[in-house]
């Protein structure tokens, strides 16, 4: 594909130019449509039986997404209490919302019980810590366990979030000690859920955690739904054609095993997935000024406004995110290319978007398009070197264009001193 952003018009007809030119560069632009169409997508993972797709909202929570997700009839997963505020902002009814988080302090507890959202204890400690909470306030009985599966996959080492070498979920030989601690507290178990990891194309490891979760659940009574996770990868690589999650071929895979299941149980309870990244990911770029280019010891620089302060994944994780060159309010076509590193402003050697890659010539003053950058781009940007953090605005169904969040001012930075 020679260009994302003009197979998927991703920009509706609205001039690129004049966008980065009113909200400023670095932008994140979402584009309304690609979300709504994964969010579809993943909502129609289970049709046979009752089903919600969670959207894990880590992935970004901008205020805006968050509404689409609620028009979706889509539900939400959240991590922190930060997380469950913006999902009530959202409007959010406590009764769509799963608590899954981990390590928190009390507090974040007492928020979940008091506005009666269904929490997922990561521990047998905090499962007691819960307990004694629940007993305190003499509601919020109703729980979840969240089931260390024993094996994990993912892009990355630091997304891989469950097996042995991970800080994630109860493991399964210390099952046997949960129905002590539900019994002196009187909690009820309503649910079980588990994660794997992050960015896999191949669906194969998520059935397998899918049947084993399924095993472990046999030996729970009574419960009310199942939780089997996120994790749906989507093609970074898609200017060189990578194809897409098979999820076709994974939910015919998936049916065999859920109804293996109901029959065993008895009946079937509410099924979950959590997907961030697939819901989101391609629905967002970041577009960028070329501020200079240099050659250093043979090599060429291209210089940008993007640094890791905006997006973190390619520094922290190693992350491949496609780069297109936008000259003039066009893409420049990929032809006559040659080798260069898109490099931030961020005085560190990791600040680097893409390392010696094969990219159309770039000049000074082009912008640059980041793809699949709509999961964990703004949701883990930061001030570091004391910058602010970008506008985010989305292009919307009918191509008229919304600011969903202000460009953070040096005074936003100032006033927390
Ligand atoms: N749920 C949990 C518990 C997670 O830890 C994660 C990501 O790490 C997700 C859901 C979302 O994963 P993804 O964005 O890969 O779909």
């Amino acid at each position: 594909m020679n260009s994302y952003i003009e197979h998927s018009d991703f920009f509706k007809g609205n001039d690129i130019e004049k966008l980065a030119a009113e909200y400023g560069t670095p932008v994140y632009v979402y584009s309304e449509d690609i979300i709504r169409t994964r969010m579809e997508a993943v909502n129609n993972v289970i049709t046979k039986y009752d089903y919600t797709a969670n959207y894990s909202v880590k992935a970004n929570t901008n205020l805006e997404i968050l509404k689409l997700a609620l028009s979706e009839d889509i539900n939400c997963d959240a991590m922190s209490m930060g997380e469950l505020m913006v999902l009530k902002k959202a409007g959010f009814p406590s009764d769509r919302l799963f608590f899954v988080p981990n390590n928190v302090p009390d507090e974040e507890y007492e928020y979940a019980i008091d506005n009666d959202i269904v929490v997922s204890m990561d521990s047998l400690s905090q499962l007691i810590r819960y307990g004694k909470l629940a007993s305190k306030k003499g509601k919020g009985f109703e729980c979840a366990v969240r089931i260390n599966p024993g094996v994990g996959a993912g892009h990355s080492e630091k997304v891989v979030t469950g097996g042995k070498k991970t800080k994630f979920g109860i493991a399964e030989a210390d099952i046997p000690k949960i129905q002590p601690i539900l019994d002196e507290y009187g909690l009820k178990l309503i649910g079980i859920n588990q994660h794997i990891g992050s960015q896999f194309l191949d669906p194969q490891p998520y059935l397998d955690a899918v049947e084993n979760l399924l095993r472990i659940a046999r030996g729970f009574k009574g419960l009310k739904f199942i939780d089997f996770g996120g994790g749906y990868g989507i093609p970074y690589h898609k200017l060189d054609d990578e194809g897409n999650y098979p999820m076709e071929d994974f939910k015919a895979r998936l049916l065999p095993i859920l109804d293996a299941f109901v029959a065993d149980y008895g009946y079937a309870p509410l099924f979950k997935s959590e997907p961030g990244r697939f819901c989101v990911a391609e629905g967002g770029v970041i577009l960028g000024r070329v501020n200079a280019i240099k050659e250093n010891a043979g090599k060429t620089y291209i210089g940008t406004d993007i640094g890791m302060n905006t997006l973190i994944r390619p520094a922290m994780y190693d992350s491949y995110h496609d780069i297109e060159i936008i000259r003039d309010g066009k893409v420049v076509p990929r032809e006559n290319m040659s080798e260069a590193s898109v490099t931030g402003q961020i005085c560190e050697s990791g600040d680097l978007l893409a390392r010696d890659r094969m990219l159309p010539e770039a000049k000074e003053g082009d912008l640059v398009c980041v793809l699949d950058a709509g999961a964990y781009g703004y949701s883990m940007a930061s001030t570091y070197n004391t910058r602010p953090r970008p506008a985010e605005v989305m292009i919307c169904r009918d191509g008229s264009v919304k600011l969903v969040r202000r460009r953070e001012t040096y005074e936003d930075l100032m006033a927390l001193f």
